[in-house]
């Protein structure tokens, strides 16, 4: 025998919650894999957002230095061809300086430029915007700047460099001013773009420009200006170039410039970089947008999103499941019901087979024993026709006797009467004969219907005539015991559904009963009632006997009672029976209160129509 230990197979309950755990892990997993996706997601959108915005900030950025040098640079370019400048130059000594100087003020004050100056062919400065300062350039010997040599030698050029007066940066356009016998010298403007960085600032911009070396030219964070944002092959040229002395050119801390993220002072930043063009060849122009918290937002949020997404739906999942679970526990306990239910009414089909059939053996039991009972009372109500018969014989042979011997009596004197040539007489005699003989054989074929047994069939029957019937049979006793038989007046041929010979035992019964409670009795008397209602019939027989004891009453029905020496008790029994054969009833009437002493019973019969 195969033994189970606990724990060796998992209950389906078990089973079950061991894969909604594994369920509820993978969910789990996957909704942590969801939320990283979606603020990856998110995060590189809203950087290539930021990157966008950047490339758009940087080239309005680039766009506005460009127009400012574009704009600068025609200034010299223009001053160049200026007679009053090229005078002062051919002569600068008959000229006066500081009308043109004044003249450069109102230009450089007009064009917003920082300084600008007139260079002779010797490299001193003979005319300044800035000539009425303190810091004026004029004296100023500026032959050694590049700015003056390349224009000198090529017509213009440009140099973005320190101010050896004023320290301050900025770059530097040249135009040669042609003299009938060469170059007469150099008109200079010096741009700077503090104003520019400032509004770069302002509008929260993080922005440099950078040389094709990669140093820092121009910046909206001034620590970073002359700073190397990558490392610099010839430190040397670059600073020849910039003529900045031995300036140091220190890293800028800038990680990953390009197209990606950067990191510049340890922030993240999304850049953006292009030439300035040819305003300044070579120069190129970087944004950086601040990379947080805007990235973290973006992420933070579809994170967020996603997380409560995921909730939301593993919620609307986890309902689902518990319907689902729910709808199938119902149905299960739906279909356990509906095999009980099949079950008991199975079971109760069959205890109902049973039972019919236990019924049905019954039902044939029952008419079995109704067949007995009914043969049983045929077999009584025989026995006491023929105790009736035993009783009445001797009397209805004395009542035969009487008119048998009025027979003879006739035949004899019709016999005479004959002889005597008497025929009319004789005839006469002999109708006499034939009636009574008429009589006779009513009498005896009443007696031939008690020996028979009843047919059982019921039809209607005149009463008058069974009264009669029954009479005739106690007609000897009757006279015998001097008893007065009075018949109440009613209405004529009423008749009753009944047998024929069981009525006229009723009620030879009944009247062997007042017969009986008569004897000895002075004025016996019986008196026969007929009362016919609109359906049925009520015979009456009532006696003027002793009565019957109150305590007897209620069992004069009952089989064997009697209080006669020779009596048998089945009498009204048997009567009581036969009415209700006829669909009618024997009872006894009750006791007239004060009235005369004395019995009645009433028999009630349908009536016939
Ligand atoms: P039985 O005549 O053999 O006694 P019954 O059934 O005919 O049986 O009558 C039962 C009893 O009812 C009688 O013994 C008698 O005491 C009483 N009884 C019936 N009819 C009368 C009556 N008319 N007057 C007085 N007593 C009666």
């Amino acid at each position: 025998m195969a033994i189970m230990h606990a724990g060796e197979r998992p209950s389906g309950k078990d089973r079950t919650g061991s894969l909604s755990a594994f369920v509820f892990a993978v969910a789990a997993v996957a909704m942590l894999g969801a939320v990283a996706a979606a603020g990856r997601i998110a995060r590189d959108r809203a950087a290539a957002e930021l990157g966008a915005r950047a490339a758009a900030a940087q080239s309005l950025a680039g766009a506005s230095l460009a127009s400012v040098i574009e704009k600068q640079r025609l200034i010299p370019m223009v001053l160049a061809r200026d007679p009053e400048v090229q005078a002062l130059l051919e002569a600068p000594a008959g000229n006066p300086r500081n009308r043109l100087d004044a003249k450069l003020a109102a230009i450089a004050d007009e064009a917003a430029s920082s300084v600008l100056y007139v260079v002779g062919a010797d490299g001193v400065a003979v005319a300044a915007s800035n000539d009425n300062g303190p810091d004026s350039f004029v004296g100023s010997n500026y032959g050694f700047r590049i700015y003056f040599i390349a224009a000198m030698k090529h017509g213009a050029a440009q140099q973005y460099a320190l101010g050896t007066v004023s320290n301050r940066p900025g770059l530097y356009l040249s135009h040669r001013v042609e003299g009938l016998d060469g170059p007469l010298g150099v008109v200079v403007v010096k741009v700077e773009f503090g104003d520019l960085e400032a509004r770069w600032r302002s509008s929260g911009l993080v922005v440099q420009v950078t040389d094709a070396n990669g140093v820092v030219l121009a910046t909206t964070n001034p620590v970073w200006r002359f700073g190397a944002t990558r490392p610099l092959t010839n430190p040397a040229a670059e600073r020849a170039a910039l003529q900045i002395g031995d300036a140091e050119l220190p890293p800028v801390p800038l990680e990953g410039s390009g197209d990606e993220m950067a990191t510049l002072d340890g922030r993240d930043y999304v850049p953006a970089s292009g030439s300035v063009g040819a305003a300044a060849p070579g120069w190129n122009l970087s944004v950086f947008l601040p990379a947080e918290p805007a990235l973290s937002i973006a992420a933070r949020s579809a994170q967020l999103t996603t997380l409560l997404a995921g909730l939301l739906l593993g919620l609307a999942l986890y309902a689902a499941l518990r319907r689902r679970r729910w709808a199938l526990a119902r149905q299960a306990a739906l279909a356990a019901m509906n095999t009980e239910l099949e079950r008991r009414v199975a079971s109760r089909t069959e205890e109902l087979n049973r039972s019919n059939t236990a019924l049905a053996g019954e039902i044939a039991e029952r008419a079995a024993a109704e067949t007995r009972a009914r043969a049983l009372r045929d077999d009584l109500a025989q026995a006491n026709r023929l105790s009736i018969l035993g009783q009445v014989a001797a009397g209805v042979a004395h009542e035969i006797n009487q008119p048998v011997a009025a027979i003879r009596a006739y035949a004899e004197t019709g016999a005479r009467l004959i002889d005597a040539g008497q025929m009319g007489d004789a005839r006469e005699n002999f109708g006499e004969i034939a009636g009574i003989t008429g009589r006779v054989g009513a009498i005896t074929q009443s007696l031939r219907g008690f020996a028979r047994r009843g047919k059982g069939e019921l039809r209607p029957i005149e009463v008058e005539a069974a009264i009669d019937g029954a009479l005739s049979l106690l007609a000897g006793r009757i006279r015998d015991a001097g008893v007065a038989i009075l018949r109440e007046p009613h209405a004529p041929g009423v008749a009753v559904i009944a047998g024929r010979i069981r009525l006229e035992q009723i009620l030879v019964n009944l009247l062997q009963n007042a017969l009986d409670a008569l004897a000895g009795l002075s004025d016996p008397t019986i008196t026969i009632g007929i009362a016919a209602g609109p359906d049925s019939v009520a015979i009456t027989i009532r006696d003027t006997g002793a009565g019957i004891p109150p305590d007897l009453r209620n069992q004069l029905f009952m089989p064997f009672t009697t209080t006669k020496a020779k009596g048998l008790g089945l009498g009204l029994v048997i009567s009581g029976d036969l009415a209700r054969e006829f669909g009618g009833a024997l009872r006894l009437e009750p006791d007239t209160p004060g009235g005369a002493a004395g019995t009645a019973f009433t028999l009630d019969l349908p009536r016939a129509p």
